[in-house]
């Protein structure tokens, strides 16, 4: 059976796993992303850990079909360079490709984490049936990955989708990328954990504003409707540009559940601009934890898309 390995890499930690050809995790570590390290040592540190799950799993290098590697945007995935992502801030212009490449006699691909994602949900999650889908993460920031007619969009340089910095409401405030009213800055986990701390005046994380959502405390219930209808707004705005089949929301806000999934999906059900839009499912994410290893090493599997 074919095996390829997936990394993912995160401003948090770096999950590596081999991964069979039905999408099954054998083996599995994980390592915190040191950034007080150079980049080169990070990586150095990665391969030393593929070596080890390899060996592990009592394989060999020629078992093994490729390396994906899901890293935050923005990035060059053409070329296998990871640019300048605001979550790993000491990662400048880093040829990750050529320096996994250089240890290993298997090739190595590189793709924007959310992307890898939906190749994810394509290959084993909600998105199996889709060849019309967008995957979006809710999570530290927001992104999205988007199949359109049974292929992952990239762009230029593999950085399409990036929903997060789309502007939904400038009344808002400055987003950090300069522009007012991003959907991220509004929305995102951390912009939940920051206006909920703000409004209650002590420092909260995002569950917590969401139990006092749900608990109807009257100072939150009026920002934490505005992230719902905010959510909405980019949903039909990706609705209407790409005419997606299902959009399926994951990252950590979104195992909060229905208190997220209902005012979208009646956001979407009233401002969609075609019938067809309206009816448009918003679903739940059925990877969870693994997807952005299983993503990353969907990239080495031909039966994905
Ligand atoms: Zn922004």
């Amino acid at each position: 059976m074919k095996n390829s390995i997936g990394v993912d890499i995160g401003g948090t930690k770096v999950a590596i796993g081999i991964v069979n050809e039905t999408g099954l995790v054998k083996e599995q570590s994980i390592i915190p992303t040191d950034l007080s390290i150079s980049p080169f040592d990070m990586i150095s540190k990665i391969n030393v850990e593929i070596k080890n799950i390899i060996t592990q799993a009592g394989l060999k290098q020629e078992d093994i079909t490729g390396i994906g590697i899901g890293a935050p945007g923005p990035l060059d995935s053409k070329n296998g360079m990871i640019l300048c992502p605001p979550n790993l801030p000491t990662w400048k212009d880093i040829p990750i490709q050529k320096w996994v490449e250089d240890e290993f006699s298997i090739p190595v691909k590189l793709e924007n984490d959310a992307n890898a994602a939906a190749l994810a949900e394509k290959w084993i999650g909600a998105g199996q049936k889709n060849d019309d889908f967008i995957y979006m993460t809710v999570s530290t920031g927001i992104g999205s990955g988007i199949i359109s007619d049974g292929k992952l969009l990239h762009g230029r340089k593999g950085n399409a989708g990036d929903v997060g910095h789309i502007v939904v409401d400038p009344s808002f405030g400055q987003c950090t990328c300069g522009q007012y009213g991003c959907l991220e800055w509004i929305a995102s986990g951390t912009a939940i954990a920051r206006e909920g701390s703000k409004i209650m005046g002590e420092k909260l994380t995002t569950a917590e504003v969401f139990n006092l959502y749900d608990q109807n405390h009257t100072d939150i219930i009026p920002y934490m409707n505005r992230v719902f209808h905010v959510l909405g707004v980019a949903c039909v705005t990706l609705i209407n540009m790409f005419d997606t089949e299902k959009i399926v929301i994951g990252g950590g806000v979104s195992n909060s559940g229905e208190t997220l999934f209902n005012p979208i999906r009646s956001y979407v059900q009233s401002y969609a601009l075609n019938p067809d839009g309206r009816k448009t499912e918003i679903v739940p994410s059925q990877l969870k934890q693994s997807s952005g290893v299983v993503g990353a090493a969907a990239l080495w599997m031909d039966n994905v898309l």
